[in-house]
């Protein structure tokens, strides 16, 4: 088992918003961040790497790096995925909680699952969501949070 979490702030400038392996257009500012912000991707991959022992994303990818600089949550995500494959870990599935006010993810639910599945090649991955009732940083519409759930089964 492994655990990630990821939080991202809204950007002051106009930016494409990214959540969950998906654009949505119309629903505000974007989150900042040294790639495309998608905190559901990144917790995703974090919790992956945790449950395998492989470190975090800021080890893996860094974000000095500028190999990975503008990258995509699906591209970090599937890189992860590979590097899990190749450290003989087979993934179970993942659970992703989305934490804030917008985007609404019920009404893509089915599409996002979709996304971030293809990019573990085919390892099941569920995303949920909640709000805060207004409480903290994600009540007040300042950023989005992710916490993320992996179960892999060890190399034989
Ligand atoms: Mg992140």
């Amino acid at each position: 088992m492994g655990v990630g979490t990821d939080v991202h702030p809204f950007s002051s400038e106009p930016r494409p918003l990214w959540v969950a392996g998906l654009e949505w257009p119309g629903e505000g500012h974007g989150l900042a961040g040294h790639s495309d912000g998608d905190v559901a991707a990144h917790a995703a991959c974090d919790a992956l790497l945790s449950a395998c022992g492989l470190g975090d994303l800021g080890a893996v990818f860094g974000t000095s790096d500028p190999r990975w600089s503008g990258a995509s949550g699906v591209d970090l995500l599937r890189e992860v995925a590979r590097r899990v494959d190749d450290a003989g870990w087979t993934i179970g599935n993942v659970a992703i909680q989305i934490i804030g006010n917008r985007p609404k993810i019920g009404k893509r639910r089915a599409e996002a699952e979709k996304t971030l599945t293809e990019a573990l090649f085919g390892a099941p991955v569920t995303v949920s969501a909640t709000t805060t009732d207004g409480l903290g940083l994600t009540g007040r519409g300042e950023g989005l949070a992710a916490i993320a759930n992996a179960l892999v089964l060890p190399p034989a």
